[in-house]
């Protein structure tokens, strides 16, 4: 890709989400990831190049550092920053307005900066870290936490028993985020039970929101766009898994990776971390030049992650321990955060079995490759609101569903 000679008809509009608006090549295998602001907020435009750019390449270098040692090498793509000419960027954003769903027109594509991140395209098939044509089919989950919070300091009895994800659920149906209650519950995704498995991957399908997403050859074909209209999928999807006919074959392969997601950084719960956020608050505002050192904005390097990695078990009361443990909330809020994309072709004559595979004459093969994306760093000033949040939802779940008895 020659950034000088970038032509916006080569593009085109593949999705978004709440901070960031994709785009991908027509040929090659890649996508552009811009961020978004508030429409009426114009504060961001007035960032200068530079900020913009570090921002961006503070989201590469917490990927890359951070999130892909913890993950794994192999499952996250952390891509490199790029400076566009603004020219193609404004051409771009005219180009994919009209593709854009209403609901997320509440915020504007950055046309200011031209900064962006250039990823491979995931909804591809990826082996020895070169993507290849060939057709795919993907399917991405954002799987959300999937452990109840086992805290001392979770004040709640209920947040022991009800996950988050449900809980919130009621939250964003009140609050008109959703019209219908989603009946997935990460829980059962993260059981290692197969049967559990399958109802979340049902689940999932009955009513996808923003946790499920199927490409066709790079193409989306279904989400909560399409209002879950399983029949439309089932005719898509037939060549594929024809004669097996089960959608059961996609979550198998991504077994193994929803386990290699289980971090469980979150040790102390919202609860727990917040009164640390204040501790860490107050040294800072006697000690101003310590946020360099102690890393609060980064830079997300080895360094960052030994303190999220080497932090104290115990609390002895240190500034080290509320930082670290400030620091590994903020990993884990972003692992929370990602989404995993799995993506399957039909196996080609000329590829080889994988020794340990089983082999079933009967049934079609895949080859797949899987990745995790979505890995950007959570803002330490999240903190103060995370706290509120959690406090609403359990208060609004606790409210409702004694309403109901
Ligand atoms: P969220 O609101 O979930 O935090 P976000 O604004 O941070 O989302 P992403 O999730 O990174 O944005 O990207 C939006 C969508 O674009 C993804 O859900 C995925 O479907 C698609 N996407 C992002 N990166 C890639 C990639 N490298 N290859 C293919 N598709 C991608
Ligand atoms: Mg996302
Ligand atoms: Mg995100």
């Amino acid at each position: 890709m020659e950034l000088d000679k970038m032509d916006e008809n080569d593009w085109k509009y593949h999705g978004e989400g709440n901070k960031s608006l994709v785009v991908s090549h027509s040929q090659h295998s890649r996508v552009l990831r811009l961020l978004k602001y508030p429409a009426e907020n114009a504060e961001y435009a007035h960032q200068t190049t530079e900020q913009a750019f570090r921002h961006i390449q503070n989201i590469v270098d917490f990927n890359k550092n951070v999130m892909r040692p913890l993950l794994g090498e192999k499952y996250v793509h952390h891509g490199e920053a790029v400076k566009l000419p603004l020219d193609f960027v404004r051409q771009l954003s005219l180009k994919v307005q009209q593709e854009r769903p209403e609901s997320r027109c509440d915020k504007v594509m950055d046309t200011f900066s031209g900064c962006a991140v250039c990823l491979p395209n995931l909804t591809h098939i990826i082996s020895c870290h070169i993507t290849e044509h060939r057709p795919s089919l993907c399917i991405e989950i954002k799987p959300k936490c999937g452990f109840l919070p086992f805290s001392r300091h979770v004040s709640k009895e209920v947040k022991r028993k009800v996950c988050r994800f449900c809980m919130h659920q009621h939250f964003k149906l009140a609050n008109g985020k959703w019209k219908r209650m989603s009946r997935y519950c990460p829980l059962d995704l993260f059981s290692g039970n197969k049967q559990r498995m399958y109802i979340a991957i049902k689940h999932l399908l009955e009513e996808p929101q923003n946790n499920f997403r199927i490409f066709k050859n790079g193409q989306l074909i279904y989400s909560c766009k399409d209002d879950g209209d399983l029949n439309e999928l089932i005719q898509q999807l037939k060549p594929y898994f024809f004669p097996s006919n089960g959608l059961i074959n996609g979550h198998q392969s991504s077994k193994a990776v929803l386990n290699e997601l289980i971090q469980m950084l979150d040790s102390l719960d919202i609860e727990g971390i917040y009164p640390l956020y204040k501790r860490v608050e107050q040294y800072l505002e006697e000690f101003p030049k310590e946020r360099s050192r102690l890393q609060i904005d980064g830079p997300y390097n080895e360094n960052f992650l030994e303190k999220v990695k080497n932090c104290p078990t115990e609390d002895d009361g240190s500034i080290e321990y509320a930082v670290g443990k400030v620091h590994q909330y903020r990993v884990a809020m972003t692992a929370k955060d990602c989404s995993v994309m799995i993506t399957l072709a039909p196996c080609r004559e000329e590829d080889r079995l994988e020794p340990d595979m089983e082999i079933q004459l009967s049934k079609p093969r895949f080859t797949y490759s899987v990745s995790i994306l979505d890995l950007d760093p959570k803002p330490y000033e999240n903190i103060p609101h995370q706290s509120k949040l959690d406090s609403k939802i359990v208060n609004y779940y606790l409210r409702s569903v004694q309403s109901k008895h």
